[in-house]
């Protein structure tokens, strides 16, 4: 992965939640930047309305005093004094002059001015007109500009701190000296403006009802937010389910383990990655449907589950495969540990018995890529082959050297094919009786342009499994034909020559005449032509086995059984099957086998076989010996490298004289 998978996950779970909570956040910033100024804006207007209507009238007291030179003092103190009474909000009044001296007061008591007032702006002063105010008690100062009150903020935190609303009584109270220039004085009105909830009622209401609105708002939106995460949540948990079974799957299983590996940095533990297999799980869904076999996997995760220890991961691959990270201890320990996992397997469907392949690799300190050591244990498990049987492989750097070549193999066949880099040699098949040559089969080498010469036996296992070998036996079929046309228009003799037909061609039902059209195309005689097939094409289908044949032998075509006695030998496959030519296979003479037992299976294999008019061939003769042995039962012909090692065809010929 899953690298760039698992990264776009961790961007899908921010990016659905983000966005809501950013979005959020930016709704209630705009909000309160919304409100604020709102409410700045209404506070100021009526707090400015007041602080006008105030000055209007303070402006009414000061012009009393526009006669101050001509009228007698007592007279306009009287008058004053009578319009204070009118005048509800004007407290005192007192009068300075333009230096700021002390005239008159109606309380006997002067502001104390701040010396922040301009005195300049003052003393310019010429008409009726308020330039400053002062609040009493903090000596704030209100500068008016045009007919506007512009309040210094500090006043206005004062107006506004007022928290106490009665509807009756004011909940705050500015003290303004209002100082107006009359007749070269400066008169000073002190203001006490009250401040009352009502002024504020249609503001308070519309901030309730915004802060309702923002409320439902919020919530609605808390909702939405939490439906997301939950929503994220729940993909989440899909995206790392097992459509299956259920539980953890593949993704997680490598995000849960890297981490598993991660923390085990300083090597607390040992761990080892195991894939595990059911075998032929095909051919179970085949017997009872693809939902039982399902049913089946979910059943074996959930054992498996059962299983598992703190620490430890699992889940399911694909098919009827599963990933495994085990901590263990001893080697020994695990392979037991295994095969108890194997047993509880087994006990899900009790009476039928499945089989496990299981690839193991033991983690090195510091390896964490959990894909490639999951990697690893299934090259492990592959390794094993298909066999219907419970096994388990380690693996070791040996395997993946295998797998590298396998790789590089499968990269060159189709070009190798085409470019005539498969080449036929020769191994002569001498008769026992006269000592000359009595056949020849084809083996194939690879003439690789940079590996150079390589053996079958490190590629055609390889074509077997991918189904190269079909193309390639083909190959080798016309090249004999072509080879022995080329001998007959030269008017040399010919010797059957055995090609070898892989186990895998029995799957198609027209092999024969598929076989006869590649040697018709060369025109050469079928008799000189002999095909090699393996007793475990038994175990494919019977019928165009047998079928095959049977048409193979009518067309002309000497059929022989090849390394008879390996492996699979049943002397039943010789009851059901005619064929021409028995291949005694090389076993017999190695080993322990070589001893008189094995000798004595031999001449009896002989016998039967001249009872059953086959002809014997045997292989892998090595020594006088032994051929004297073989002559002295009547096998045929022999093959071996004690009369050569398989050649070149020009060598053969050559050699041979054919
Ligand atoms: P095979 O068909 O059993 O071929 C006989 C093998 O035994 C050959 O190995 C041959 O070189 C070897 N041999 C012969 N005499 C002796 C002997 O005295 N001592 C020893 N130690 N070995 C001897 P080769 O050529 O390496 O082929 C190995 C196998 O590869 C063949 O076994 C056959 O199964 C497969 N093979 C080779 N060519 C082809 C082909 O064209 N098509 C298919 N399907 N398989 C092929
Ligand atoms: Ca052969
Ligand atoms: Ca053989």
């Amino acid at each position: 992965m899953n690298k760039s998978k698992e990264k776009r996950i961790k961007k899908f779970k921010k990016k659905r939640i983000w966005p809501s909570v950013l979005g959020l956040i930016l709704i209630l910033c705009i909000f309160i930047v919304v409100m604020a100024a709102a409410l700045w804006a209404s506070g100021m207007d009526i707090v400015q309305r007041k602080l006008l209507d105030s000055s209007r009238k303070s402006i009414k007291v000061a012009e009393l005093f526009a006669d101050y030179n001509s009228e007698t003092e007592e007279k306009i103190i009287q008058t004053v004094l009578s319009h204070i009474d009118a005048l509800e909000e004007i407290e005192k009044v007192a009068v300075i002059d333009a230096d700021r001296v002390p005239v008159w007061s109606s309380t006997g008591e002067y502001p104390i001015i701040d010396a922040t007032i301009d005195i300049e702006l003052l003393s310019e002063i010429t008409e009726k007109e308020i330039h400053v105010m002062i609040a009493e008690d903090k000596e704030q100062v209100f500068i008016i500009e045009e007919g506007e009150i512009v309040p210094n903020e500090d006043a206005l935190e004062d107006i506004f701190s007022a928290s106490e609303f009665d509807a009756s009584a004011p909940f705050a109270q500015i003290k303004l000296w209002l100082v107006i220039p009359v007749n070269g004085l400066d008169v000073m009105v002190l203001n006490d403006i009250p401040i009352y909830f009502q002024d504020f009622l249609t503001m308070i209401v519309c901030i309730l009802l915004c802060i309702f609105l923002i409320v439902i708002f919020l919530i609605y939106y808390l909702i939405s937010i939490i439906g997301t995460v939950f929503g994220v949540r729940k993909t989440i948990k899909i995206i790392y389910t097992d459509m299956v079974t259920g539980g953890d799957n593949w993704l997680l299983f490598i995000r849960k383990g890297a981490s598993l590996l991660k923390k085990n940095g300083k090597r607390k533990q040992k761990y080892a990655m195991v894939h595990l297999e059911m075998r032929k799980y095909r051919s179970f869904c085949t017997c009872f449907g693809v939902n039982k076999g399902q049913e089946l996997i979910e059943s074996f995760y959930a054992a498996l589950k059962k299983e598992m220890k703190r620490n430890e991961v699992l889940a399911h691959q694909e098919n009827a495969e599963f990933g495994l990270l085990l901590v263990y201890a001893e080697a020994a320990e695990l392979e037991a540990r295994i095969d108890s996992l194997e047993k509880a397997l087994n006990a899900v469907l009790p009476g039928m018995k499945m089989y496990f392949g299981v690839g193991v690799y033991l983690v090195q300190p510091g390896e964490r890529d959990v894909e490639q050591l999951y990697n690893n244990a299934m090259i492990a498990c592959e390794m094993l082959g298909e066999e219907a049987e419970n096994k388990i492989a380690f693996f070791d750097v040996e395997m993946n050297n295998q797998k590298i070549w396998e790789r590089k193999v499968e990269d060159d066949m189709d070009r190798a094919l085409v470019n005539r880099e498969f080449q036929v040699y020769l191994q002569p098949k001498i008769s026992t009786s006269d000592e000359v040559l009595g056949g020849a089969e084809a083996l194939v080498r690879w003439i690789h342009p940079t590996e150079g010469f390589i053996p079958p036996n490190r590629f055609i296992p390889i074509f077997e499994k991918n189904g190269f070998i079909l193309k390639l036996d083909d190959y080798m079929l016309e090249e004999i034909a072509r080879i022995q046309a080329g001998w007959l228009a030269e008017g040399r003799k010919l010797v059957p020559i055995s090609v070898n037909v892989s186990r895998a061609h029995f799957t198609r039902e027209d092999l024969a005449e598929h076989i006869c059209a590649i040697v018709d195309k060369y025109q050469v005689p079928h008799s000189v032509i002999e095909l090699e097939l393996t007793e475990s094409a038994f175990f494919d289908d019977k019928k165009v086995l047998l079928n095959t044949v049977q048409k193979l032998r009518n067309a002309g075509f000497s059929v022989s059984m090849d390394d008879f006695g390996a492996g699979y030998s049943s002397l039943n496959s010789l009851k059901e099957l005619q064929i021409d030519v028995l291949k005694i296979d090389a076993d017999f003479f190695r080993g322990a086998d070589a001893e008189e037992r094995g000798l004595l299976i031999v001449s009896e294999v002989i016998e039967l076989a001249k009872k059953l008019n086959m002809k014997i061939v045997a292989e892998g003769i090595e020594s006088r010996e032994q051929v004297d042995f073989l002559t002295e039962q009547e096998c045929d012909l022999i093959q071996g490298y004690f009369y050569a090692k398989p050649m070149p065809v020009a060598e053969f010929a050559q050699k041979y004289n054919v």
